[in-house]
């Protein structure tokens, strides 16, 4: 598979601190502390720890280290931290701003935290579940699902990202709109610091105002501060009642009038409100065995709504039913579609969870995950749409994602027939030109990806000179010898 060219790729590490290449002595000094068994240096082996999924990031690495628990990633740090010896921490490796991936130096370790995978404890009367970071997502959902609870944190990657890759990107995903960011969704964390001492935060508190909340500052700090082992989490009440709509209108701003209906109506049960446009639906039509079309005809836009309470089963439908007859009256809504069953509702999820799967069978996509408020997010699509099209004359925009949080995934797929790597090495001039009208709405470059290596120079011009300086005054603190995950988010010092 041909490599996406991206403006970051020959990036090294931030010079701020600079470690060492490891002597062979230090390596077989880590080996010895997990066991030659998880110590993988054979090139075949370590090769899937050292390439981003979709291969737009690749690396080099002596060595990958794979603990069995909080004492030997400890051990770790402390030896690391004496030798000057980079070390980037690795979950699932579905990360898509390429941080769990090593720079082409060879001089990085990996830590690859798969092995710390057990729940540590269920509680249906605290509503929280500890567990370690190692675990996939889908086992959390399945752990709460078995004290009939549930974890909202909805991703498509769920099957393979870890929690603790979860939590050190602050991820987002579809049930944001009710349930808030992954940062909401913590009580308490474990860390391992660059140093090798234990912080026990493992609070199930939800008050406590004893200082500064230092788990804050790991979240979404994306393996620069320290190692995520273990985690508290926030269970909620399970469903009894989910109502699924997909709807056809003619555009986003109809849309948000339509949401405003739907929080009005439901008592603020919407758990999802996401958005496509009628080229991103074709797509997955076009490339999705398994997809069907939703509605009769095609319509410009399209939104999926997803409802769920406590309520007896099925009174959701009616109240859907209620706001989208509502939304006819008001002419904001062509045409509709509610599902009847669980696996209809899954057929209407399956055509937003493989919009940017199937984007990858019509050549190269040039891809942007930003966010606005959520009002601007119709003037934002037009504005980006038409400075995309006027650069390059063709290409096909497929703006969509999570309308109800102003979140936008603004992909480009290239125009029919076109040569895939000449559109894909205009990425760094069309993403200048989609940043820019980010920058006039207030928005952000990164609204739920991080910023890894591939965003990491743009931070300077996207951040406060103050609030970037206080960045670089924490990270110093928490790793002064500069070993965790260095040259990710934070750009060299001039
Ligand atoms: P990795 O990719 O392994 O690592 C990500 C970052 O976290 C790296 O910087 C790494 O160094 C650091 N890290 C990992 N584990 C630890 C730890 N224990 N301690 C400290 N640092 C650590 N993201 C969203 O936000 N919303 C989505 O809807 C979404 N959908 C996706 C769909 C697909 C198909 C794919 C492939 C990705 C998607 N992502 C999404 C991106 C990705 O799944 C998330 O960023 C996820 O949280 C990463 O978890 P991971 O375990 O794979 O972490
Ligand atoms: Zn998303």
């Amino acid at each position: 598979m041909p490599m996406i060219p991206d403006m970051t790729q020959d990036m090294t590490p931030d010079t701020a601190a600079k470690p060492t290449v490891p002597s062979l002595e230090t390596l077989d000094r880590l080996a010895a502390i997990v066991g030659e068994k998880y110590a993988i240096r054979d090139a075949d082996a370590i090769e899937p720890y050292l390439v981003e999924r979709r291969d737009r990031f690749r690396g080099a690495s002596p060595l990958v280290l794979r603990p069995a628990d909080t004492q030997q990633v400890s051990q770790i740090l402390r030896l690391a931290n004496e030798t000057r010896t980079s070390i980037v921490p690795q979950g699932g490796n579905t990360g898509l701003v390429g941080g769990q991936i090593p720079f082409d130096q060879g001089s990085e370790v990996v830590l690859s935290l798969g092995r710390l995978n057990k729940v540590r404890r269920v509680d249906g009367l605290d509503n929280t579940l500890t567990a370690e970071a190692g675990c996939i997502l889908h086992d959390i959902h399945s752990a709460a699902d078995g004290v009939d609870r549930l974890f909202p944190l909805r991703l498509a990657s769920e099957g393979t990202c870890q929690i603790g890759g979860n939590i050190a990107t602050n991820a987002g995903g579809t049930g944001v709109l009710a349930y808030g960011n992954t940062r909401d969704l913590v009580l308490g964390l474990e860390v391992v610091l660059a140093d090798g001492r234990i912080w026990n935060g493992l609070s199930s508190l939800r008050k406590d105002n004893t200082g500064y909340d230092l788990k804050h500052l790991f979240v979404g700090s994306e393996g620069t501060l320290g190692i995520v082992t273990a985690v508290t989490l926030k269970l909620f009440p399970k469903p009894t009642d989910v109502a699924t709509a997909f709807v056809g209108l003619d555009d986003p701003a109809q849309a948000l009038e339509l949401l405003t209906i739907a929080n009005d109506l439901s008592g603020r049960r919407v758990t999802a409100f996401e958005f496509m446009p009628k080229v991103g639906l074709e797509i997955v039509l076009r490339h999705s065995t398994t997809a069907r079309a939703p509605l009769h005809d095609a319509h410009p836009w399209y939104i999926l709504i997803e409802m769920s309470g406590g309520g007896e089963d099925g009174a959701l439908r009616e109240t859907m039913a209620t706001i989208l007859e509502q939304g006819f009256e008001r002419g904001l809504v062509n045409d509709a579609t509610i599902a009847e069953s669980e696996a209809q509702s899954q057929g209407l999820w399956h055509l937003r969870t493989e919009m940017s799967e199937t984007q990858r069978h019509e050549g190269g996509s040039i891809k942007h995950d930003i966010s606005v408020p959520v009002s601007k997010v119709p003037a934002f699509v037009a504005a980006a749409r038409q400075a995309v099209e006027q650069l390059v004359p063709g290409c096909r925009p497929v703006p969509f994602g999570h309308l109800g949080d102003g979140n936008v995934h603004f992909n480009i797929t290239q125009p029919v027939g076109a040569d895939k790597t000449d559109f894909l090495g205009r990425w760094e001039e069309v993403s200048a030109a989609v940043h820019a009208i980010v920058a006039d709405f207030n928005g952000s470059i990164s609204a739920e990806h991080g910023i890894g290596r591939m965003k990491r120079d743009l931070m300077p011009m996207i951040k406060d000179p103050v609030e970037l300086a206080l960045m670089r005054v924490v990270k110093r603190e928490f790793d002064p010898n500069g070993i965790l995950n260095p040259g990710k988010v934070l750009p060299a010092e001039d």
